[in-house]
């Protein structure tokens, strides 16, 4: 996208938006479809659908009249783990209060593997507890 395509579409969202009160950001989008600006009717229905439909007309023109280079995403630092049998495959299996398996096919669970969706951070060990707490401790390097 060029920057003068980009600030004409938002001209033509901001003169449409006097005419209409109330106008949508997925409005605005289907408006710069009518226009040629499908690579700008596609930035502005991805921004409604990230802001869960919060977007306005006048919001998207200043999204594509503001700075246009995209900013990087917000890196969430989820925990999530797997448990694991002996032989390394994951169990998804019901376990006894006392951690004892008691499905069929199921040994028991080994350990746990974890990782964090920034995708920089993984790690196995025996408990869950224990690796939250690693997590924690990944997420505040990685936060700070
Ligand atoms: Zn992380
Ligand atoms: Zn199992």
């Amino acid at each position: 996208m060029t920057d003068t395509t980009a600030s004409a579409a938002a001209q033509l969202i901001r003169e449409a938006a006097k005419t209409r009160r109330g106008m949508h950001g997925k409005h605005a989008a289907e408006l710069l479809d009518q226009h040629g600006h499908s690579e700008e009717a596609e930035v502005i229905r991805r921004a409604v659908v990230e802001r869960s439909g919060h977007l306005s007309a006048k919001q998207a023109a200043d999204l594509l009249d503001g700075d246009n280079t995209p900013k990087p995403a917000k890196v969430r630092h989820t925990f999530r783990a797997t448990a694991r049998h002996a032989d390394g495959t994951d169990c998804t299996h019901k376990i006894s209060p006392r951690g004892k398996a008691v499905e069929p096919g199921c040994t028991g669970r080994h350990d746990y593997r974890a990782s964090c969706t920034c995708g920089t951070w993984q790690d196995t060990g025996p408990t869950r507890a224990a690796l939250e707490f690693s997590h924690t401790s990944h997420r505040s390097t990685r936060e700070a």
